[in-house]
Formats: C-alpha cells, sequence, structure tokens
C-alpha cells in the first residue's frame, strides 16, 4: 500500500485548542490541563485511507494573539502570499462542545471558509467530535497521486530535450 505523507501545520492563537485536537487526533485522550506549547511541537499520526496510508505530519505552533477570527483572515493571507500554491486550508471551529459562549456563528465561519474554499468543521477535542473528520476532509482534498507519474507524482522523468526541428536556411 502506497505511503504519502502529508504535513499539516496547526495556526490559531492560544487557548483555541490546538495542541487538545493534535493530543485528541494522534491519542485519542483529552487533558484539561494541558501544557502551553512553547514554540512548535512534533507529532505523526498514520491511517488509511482509501488504498493509501497517509501519515500526518503535524507541527502544533505556540499562538500568540487572542482574536481568533481576524487572525485567522490574516493566516490565511499570509498563506496564500508565502504557502505551496495547492495548500490544503482547513477551519476548525473549536470547543462546539461549549454552547452557551459561542464566538462565532457557524454560518459566519462557513461563508468565510467556502469563500477560500477551505475546509470547515466545527469540532471538539474535549468531547472527540468531528476530529477524525477534520483529518479525514484532509485526505480528501488532498490531490489524488497520479497514476501517470512516476513514485507518486514526486519526482519527474529526465528525457532528453526533443532537438529544435533543424530549419535548413533558405
Ligand atoms: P492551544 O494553545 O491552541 O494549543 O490550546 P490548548 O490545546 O492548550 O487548549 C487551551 C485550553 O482549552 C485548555 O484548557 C484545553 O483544555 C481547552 N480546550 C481545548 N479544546 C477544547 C474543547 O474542544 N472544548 C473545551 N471545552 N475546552 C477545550
Ligand atoms: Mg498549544
Amino acid at each position: 500500500m502506497a505511503l504519502r505523507e502529508l504535513k499539516v501545520c496547526l495556526l490559531g492563537d492560544t487557548g483555541v485548542g490546538k495542541s487538545s485536537i493534535v493530543w485528541r487526533f494522534v491519542e485519542d485522550s483529552f487533558d484539561p490541563n494541558i501544557n502551553p506549547t512553547i514554540g512548535a511541537s512534533f507529532m505523526t499520526k498514520t491511517v488509511q485511507y482509501q488504498n493509501e496510508l497517509h501519515k500526518f505530519l503535524i507541527w502544533d505552533t505556540a499562538g500568540q494573539e487572542r482574536e481568533t477570527f481576524s487572525t485567522l483572515k490574516n493566516w490565511v493571507k499570509e498563506l496564500r502570499q508565502h504557502g505551496p500554491p495547492n495548500i490544503v486550508v482547513a477551519i476548525a471551529g473549536n470547543k462546539c462542545d461549549l454552547i452557551d459562549v459561542r464566538e462565532v456563528m457557524e454560518r459566519d465561519a462557513k461563508d468565510y471558509a467556502d469563500s477560500i474554499h477551505a475546509i470547515f468543521v466545527e469540532t471538539s477535542a474535549k468531547n472527540a467530535i468531528n476530529i477524525n473528520e477534520l483529518f479525514i476532509e484532509i485526505s480528501r482534498r488532498i490531490p489524488s497521486t497520479d497514476a501517470n507519474l512516476p513514485s507518486g507524482g514526486k519526482g519527474f522523468k529526465l528525457r532528453r530535450q526533443p532537438s529544435e526541428p533543424k530549419r535548413s536556411c533558405c
């Protein structure tokens, strides 16, 4: 079975639950007293997706600011400008278990995600809601390997350039 490595970077403000999402996905557990991330942490998890194994290489960053939805828009701008061209963006509206203190309306988040062609799911790392689905959606959106390309699309064949047809003068 082909193994593909999918690089995932979690971005967002401190306290939104990035590390908890990773922890839920990788370890299937939740720690209400999770330590704040210092710098960045790295974890992996391999799951089967259709006839491939997807190894998620997950970088979990330490956010700094605290105004989540507007910061998100700045991150997306950065990614579009400086990230690779076919990047998959997924927006997790985390802590959906806290229904009484909702900060972003689901409709607003969904409309924004649609406008930038991003995946959108409301998640709860605490109650294990939509965490696996988030990563399955990423698997689904990653362009499938083109069978015509060698080594699963990672490489390319070097071929002799066809020489310019020689044009005889006159
Ligand atoms: P990070 O700074 O974005 O990595 O956030 P953390 O994963 O460290 O979580 C910050 C706080 O939010 C911690 O107290 C977590 O227990 C809590 N938290 C994370 N995810 C959830 C969730 O889905 N629901 C609730 N109620 N609390 C959560
Ligand atoms: Mg963290």
